[in-house]
């Protein structure tokens, strides 16, 4: 027998992968893992095409392609005002996840200390203990998921070289405040502390509210890693295509790491996004969209008896199955497909340590006939 010795000992298949499995096995409704059960727009695959029919099918240039890289540089000094640069501060990504390890891989050492909020979409920690690096970790508690930032003062040591952020947040569909970035920028000031922003659902905020990106503080810009992936915006994860913002001091190491992890990304799609994200009107209507899902999903489930928690953000709506069950969420989660036909993530799924606070997580990036059964199904429960 081969012996290996595991990088990740403890780590397991992802949850999202497990319970969208699990779903298909039991022909249940997927409400899982986060994707939309429905077409992206036609254009944009008729620009793929286009794209492969006007030759872009080798390799792009290693950052990205230049006209990608120009059109995001235009997309974010529309909606921020502040202005990146597609030559040295824009490089795109196989997804987001990929632009988190490379920027994760850019910057740990052994030892250093990474200061993640729990719960957490689940690659953070693995890749960060793949590098040798050490999990600090901040455990938010429902239903709010605030952040009391004299706690994270708490977990600082000399070892801190990066703090994660996630707003909105998935999986809790928090946001964080102006509040929040001011007590950040207080925090950090005379560190060399990093942040790497997971900002993928930047454009899904509900009710009026404002992303509050990294980019828009100075303070923190100047440290940042920001990560976008058009996975969310175009409504097309599997596409994996995303992109990283930072300062040209950070791009230039993350770049060290990304000309090795992947050296360029798919070229068609870069083409094809480029001149589709070029007319805002495809994709500034979407928090909207969402937000019409969102308010659709929780007016079915407000018949069942799970409590809703607040979703200011994201396409994930949590619910709390307390008053139902005190099982455990993950038992809860399975039972909830072969008994009921719907599947979730529970969200134990998103502590290290498993904290179960029996909540499970609903994907609502789904067509409205779909989000009906399943809210049917759920009453039942
Ligand atoms: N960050 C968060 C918070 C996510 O939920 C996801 C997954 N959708 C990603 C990063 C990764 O995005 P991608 O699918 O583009 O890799
Ligand atoms: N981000 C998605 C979710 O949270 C799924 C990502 C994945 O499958 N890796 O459901």
């Amino acid at each position: 027998m081969l012996h290996i010795q595991s990088k990740l000992p403890g780590v397991n298949t992802t949850i999202f992968s497990v319970m969208s499995k699990l779903a298909a096995e039991h022909d249940a409704i997927n409400l899982s893992q986060g994707f939309p059960d429905y077409a992206c727009d036609p254009k944009l695959t008729e620009l793929v095409n286009k794209a492969m029919k006007d030759g872009f099918n080798q390799y792009a240039p290693m950052p990205g392609s230049t006209f990608l890289k120009e059109t995001i540089a235009e997309k974010v000094e529309k909606l921020y005002n502040i202005k990146y640069d597609p030559e040295n501060e824009i490089t795109v990504t196989a997804g987001g996840t990929q632009a988190i390890f490379t920027a994760l891989a850019a910057i740990i050492h052994a030892g250093d200390e990474v200061i993640i909020f729990e719960p957490a979409y689940d690659s953070y920690a693995p890749t960060i203990k793949l590098l040798g690096g050490l999990v600090k970790t901040y455990e938010l508690a429902p239903p709010n998921y605030a952040i009391d930032w004299d706690m994270v003062k708490k977990l600082f040591t000399v070892k801190t070289r990066m703090i994660i952020l996630n707003t909105p947040q998935n999986p809790t569909g928090s946001i964080l405040s102006s509040d929040d970035m001011k007590s950040l920028i207080k925090l950090i000031s005379g560190t060399d502390i990093i942040i790497l922003s997971d900002e993928v659902y930047e454009h899904l905020i509900y009710d009026g509210q404002k992303h509050q990106s990294v980019m828009c503080y100075p303070e923190l810009r100047q440290r940042s890693f920001i990560v976008a992936s058009f996975g969310k915006l175009l409504h097309a994860t599997g596409w994996k295509l995303g992109y990283c913002l930072a300062p040209e001091d950070l791009t230039k190491e993350f770049r060290k790491v990304h000309q090795f992890n992947v050296f360029s990304v798919n070229s068609p799609m870069q083409q094809a996004i480029a001149e589709y994200i070029k007319e805002p009107k495809n994709y500034i209507e979407i928090g909207s969209f969402f937000q019409q899902k969102r308010d659709y999903f929780r007016n079915l489930l407000a018949e069942s008896r799970f409590k809703l928690l607040p979703c200011n953000g994201s396409y994930f709506q949590c619910a709390s199955y307390s008053n139902i069950s005190d099982e455990k969420d993950t038992d809860f989660s399975i039972r909830l497909i072969k008994e009921f036909g719907v599947a979730t993530i529970p969200v134990s799924a998103f502590y290290q340590k498993a904290t179960d606070h029996k909540i499970i997580r609903f994907c609502f990036a789904k067509e409205n006939d779909t989000l009906a059964l399943a809210a049917g199904k759920l009453k039942n429960v």
